[in-house]
């Protein structure tokens, strides 16, 4: 059997190889590229996923998987090669649905829709995207019909970002949280709003990027396998686990802007610098769904870098970066400033405690997309309509309203927005879990320390990668099942001492 797994393990290296310069190639597309480079990056990402997609989708691949079928039953079930085989052998039957010619025909669409969307947004120009997107829609559909017999047709493209989730058990976890949160937030925005013109005066971006290159260091991102760049839109991209970048967007006169997306795509880092470079090259690289790497980037962005502890050891450093503008500025001030709650556009630019309610409306308005209960060019008017309604604000463009975020310009409608929540939920899950087990934790963040912290996240959930599913590694690192209260005490504890509420 070690022949099989051998060979199987070359062909996943391979297939691994093709990807992982596809991925350079649109890191380079996102960072630096030349605008009309656009038409030949997307032929050139086109061929490289059609020969991934081929080689990988090869009957030579199923064969393997047959003749390592005993092999894998005599393995323990969390072995490595036990779960190579286990997670390959799924994504071998999800992928073996697709045909190569279509998933070609897809990258080439979303590759041009990005294009068009880098220009449509500042342009405040829906009408330039809307037949994109209605391809898009039509082509997520085609996706979704590749696997009959789901309950939703969004279950399947649920499934590609978070693996045995369905549009029912979300929305279920979705009503619980929101039954909690809306409450809540009323309540906080009928209070008097925070000042928060502290971190709306002017800071030099490089002053910015000082400070928090010295505190992703601090909670262990190692530069010598990674980098940092702009983007409008950050992200995190990995090549190996040695190679693993992100990228943070800057706003002069909004300090929050680059801090918390820095504190945020580390998060996300973090967890692929942390996977056991042993699982390089095969189907274990890389986090387990987009749900556990959200929790990963929730947890450094939020419940640490935006926690009272955190500032108690940084406000004074970054007081010595900035001056003129923090220097007369309390402590208290500027935590109250950071964690200001309020009705707001903008998802990524969201508090906490609405952030939810931004993507429980995207996710509801995919599932009316695909149901055919929406269609594209309603689009604009359903989503401002939504807006006022769940967060009694109306976005004054379709540039901060329905073009705001990336995703359905780059990627399929469907499955793009739950992990963001799912994320949040077991974030507090967690990080409950890491502190009852580490209770040194709390202090040592107080002193701007966290190897206790990374460490244990590390042997808990970054070493992992994706061996196991993200209901099978909650279950393992949390003993219980994802659920809402953790998350719904850590925001009452931290927002009902700031709002007394
Ligand atoms: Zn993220």
């Amino acid at each position: 059997m070690e022949k099989e797994l051998n060979i199987l393990k070359e062909r996943l290296q391979e297939v691994n190889d093709l990807e992982s310069a596809s991925a350079v190639l649109a890191w380079d597309q996102a960072t630096y590229m030349p605008p009309e480079g656009a038409a030949a990056r997307g032929q050139q990402m086109a061929t490289l996923g059609k020969l991934a997609h081929e080689k990988f989708t090869d009957a030579s691949i199923g064969i393997l998987l047959d003749k390592l079928r005993s092999y894998e039953k005599d393995q323990p079930y969390d072995s490595d090669d036990a779960s190579l085989i286990r997670a390959t052998r799924r994504q071998y039957e999800k992928k073996t649905k697709v045909p190569a010619t279509f998933m070609a025909q897809f990258y080439q669409h979303t590759a041009e829709s990005y294009v068009m969307w880098v220009k449509a947004r500042p342009d405040n120009d829906f009408k330039a995207v809307q037949p994109l997107l209605e391809k898009t829609l039509e082509l997520s559909r085609q996706l979704a019909n590749f696997f009959p017999g789901y309950e939703h047709i969004a279950d399947p493209l649920i499934d590609f970002s978070d693996y045995g989730m369905k549009a029912s058990t979300v929305g279920q976890v979705f009503n619980n949280l929101r039954a909690s949160l809306v409450p809540m937030v009323e309540n906080i925005t009928s209070q008097q709003p925070v000042d928060d013109a502290c971190l709306h005066s002017s800071f030099p971006e490089d002053k910015q990027e000082a400070f928090f290159i010295d505190v992703v260091k601090d909670f262990g991102f190692n530069f010598e396998k990674g980098r940092q760049d702009r983007t409008p839109h950050p992200f995190t991209i990995n090549f190996a686990s040695s190679d693993v970048r992100f990228t943070v967007r800057y706003k002069l006169n909004d300090l929050s802007e680059a801090i918390f997306s820095a504190f945020h795509e580390t998060g996300h880092a973090l967890y692929e610098q942390g996977v056991n470079p042993k699982y390089d090259g095969t189907t274990l690289a890389g986090g387990t769904s987009s749900g556990v790497h959200e929790s990963q980037s929730r947890l450094w962005e939020n419940m640490i870098g935006r926690s009272r502890s955190f500032w108690e050891h940084y406000y004074p450093k970054l007081q010595d970066y900035f001056p003129a503008q923090l220097g007369d500025i309390s402590m208290d001030a500027f935590y109250r400033a950071i964690n200001k709650v309020q009705r707001s556009i903008i998802r990524t630019d969201a508090d906490e405690v609405t952030y939810n309610l931004h993507v429980m409306l995207r996710f509801d308005f995919e599932l009316a997309l695909l149901e055919g209960n929406l269609a594209v060019k309603d689009l604009p008017d359903a989503w401002n309509a939504r807006y006022k309604l769940d967060l009694g604000i109306e976005p004054p463009d379709n540039r901060d309203g329905v073009l705001q975020d990336v995703h359905w310009y780059s990627g399929p409608i469907g499955g793009s927005f739950q992990g963001y929540t799912l994320g949040n939920i077991l974030a507090a899950q967690v990080y409950e879990t890491a502190i009852l087990a580490q209770p040194d934790i709390p202090n040592e963040i107080k002193q701007g320390k966290y190897k206790t912290l990374l460490t244990w996240l590390q042997d808990n959930i970054y070493i992992h990668g994706s061996k196991f599913t993200a209901p099978e590694l909650i279950e393992r690192v949390t003993g219980e099942s994802l659920h809402v209260e953790p998350y719904i005490n850590y925001l009452m504890t931290k927002y009902g001492e700031l709002y007394a509420l």
